[in-house]
C-alpha cells in the first residue's frame, strides 16, 4: 500500500524533472542507501527532497516568530550536516525514511516545546489498557516519553509507575507527583532489569534512529510475560495526509514511516511475540487535525493569509481568525470526503515470551 503510495506521489508529486534528475546524479554518485529496517537496498529515487529553510517554516513560519524559525534552521542544518534531507522508501519491508537518518535532538526539542499544545487523552491509551495493562492485577508499569504523565496518572493504584522523560522540566513535575522518573532505558536497566509488566511506547519510534537499541532494552526490562505497546504513525496514512493537507510529516521530528510489516519485522527481530496491528478509529476529531494542518502548510508558505494571521500575536485574536479562515479550507477539503476522519496511526502490542527468557537465563 505505501509503495503503491509512493508510485502515485512520485507521479503527480511537486518535484520537478530538473530535481528528479539530480537526484539520479546524486544516487549515483554516493554509497548504496540501505533500509535501517531489514537491511534491504533502496535504488528508487526519493519520495521528497527538504530543504532546511522548508524543515523550519513547518515548524516555526517565519511569520510567526522570525528569530524561532531562524533558530530552528541553523539546528536543523547542524544535524543534517548540509541543507537538505530526503525521504526514501524501503521496496523490501514498506519502512520510509530520513537520509541523513538522524532525529531532532535535545536542543531542537526545546525550541519546538515552546509552542507546545495542552496535553490529552488519546486513543492508543484505551488500546494499552485494554490490551496490556488489564491482563494484569497490577505490577509495575513504565512509560516511555511519559509528557506530562497524562497516561500514568489515570492508572489505579495497584499500579507502579515509572516514566522515562527527556525534558528537565517535566520531569521535575513528575516526581513531583510522585511518579518515579527513570533518566534513560540504559540507567533503567541497571536497577530494573526484568522487572516491568508493561512498557508503553506511545508515538516515540517514529522519532528514533537507534529504534532497534530502544526495543531491545524494552524487552530487558520486561519480565517473561510481559507487555510492550508501541504505537507510531501510519506511513501511508502519513503519505494520505501529506496529499490531503498539503502538510508534510516533516524531519528531523519523525524520521520514520512505519508500517505494520516493518515493525513487527523490527519487534519479533528483538524477541517479542507480536499480535496483530490496532489501527486508529476514524473520527470527526481526525477532521479537525487535518484541518489544522492544511492552515500550517497554508502558513509556512509565507505569503498566504493563513501566514499573516500566524502574525497575530494575540492567542485569542489568532484563534478566531484562524477557525473563520477553516471554513473556506475545509469546503476545498470538502472532496476528499471519508478520507478526512480515518485515523493517522496503529498500535502493536508485544509480548516477552516465558520460555525464551527463561531459556536466556538457564544459558
Ligand atoms: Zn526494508
Amino acid at each position: 500500500m505505501l509503495r503503491l503510495a509512493v508510485e502515485l506521489l512520485s507521479m503527480s508529486s511537486s518535484v520537478s524533472e530538473t530535481q528528479d534528475r539530480e537526484s539520479f546524479e546524486r544516487l549515483s554518485e554516493r554509497r548504496a542507501i540501505n533500509c535501517p529496517v531489514c537491511g534491504g537496498p533502496c535504488t528508487d529515487l526519493p519520495l521528497y527532497r527538504y530543504t532546511v529553510e522548508q524543515a523550519a517554516a513547518h515548524f516555526c513560519p517565519p511569520t510567526r516568530d522570525t528569530h524561532r524559525n531562524r533558530r530552528l534552521q541553523h539546528c536543523i542544518a547542524g544535524l543534517w550536516q548540509g541543507n537538505d534531507c530526503e525521504i526514501f522508501a524501503c521496496a523490501r519491508c514498506g519502512f520510509g525514511f530520513g537520509h541523513p537518518f538522524v532525529g531532532g535532538d535535545e536542543e531542537f526539542y526545546s525550541i519546538l516545546h515552546e509552542q507546545r499544545a495542552y496535553p490529552a487523552w488519546r486513543w492508543d491509551y484505551d488500546v494499552a489498557i485494554t490490551e496490556a495493562v488489564r491482563k494484569f492485577e497490577g505490577g509495575k508499569i513504565l512509560d516511555v516519553g511519559a509528557g506530562s504523565g497524562v497516561f500514568l496518572r489515570r492508572l489505579e493504584t495497584n499500579w507502579q509507575v515509572f516514566a522515562v522523560e527527556g525534558s528537565e522540566l517535566t520531569r521535575v513535575e513528575l516526581e513531583h507527583d510522585g511518579i518515579q522518573v527513570l533518566r534513560g532505558l540504559g540507567v533503567a536497566l541497571k536497577s530494573h532489569a526484568n522487572q516491568f509488566r508493561v512498557i508503553t511506547l506511545f508515538q516515540v519510534l517514529e522519532h528514533i534512529a537507534d529504534f532497534e537499541e530502544m526495543l531491545r532494552q524494552c524487552h530487558a526490562l520486561l519480565e517473561p510475560g510481559g507487555h510492550l505497546v508501541v504505537t507510531v504513525p501510519d506511513g501511508d496514512a502519513m503519505i494520505r495526509q501529506e496529499r490531503v493537507t498539503g502538510c508534510h510529516d516533516m524531519p528531523p521530528n519523525h524520521i520514520n514511516k512505519w508500517t505494520p510489516e516493518s515493525l513487527s519485522l523490527v519487534m519479533r527481530r528483538v524477541g517479542f511475540e507480536c499480535a496483530t496491528p490496532i489501527y486508529e478509529p476514524p473520527s470527526w476529531k481526525n477532521v479537525k487535525a487535518n484541518l489544522h494542518m492544511r492552515m500550517i502548510a497554508e502558513a509556512a508558505k509565507g505569503d498566504t493569509v493563513a501566514a499573516q494571521i500566524y502574525r497575530i500575536r494575540n492567542r485569542r485574536f489568532r484563534f478566531a481568525a484562524l477557525s473563520f479562515l477553516g471554513v473556506p479550507t475545509m469546503l476545498r477539503m470538502f472532496r476528499y470526503g471519508r478520507q478526512l476522519r480515518l485515523g493517522g496511526a496503529f498500535a502493536i502490542v508485544g509480548v516477552v515470551p516465558a520460555q525464551h527468557r527463561d531459556k536466556a537465563r538457564n544459558k
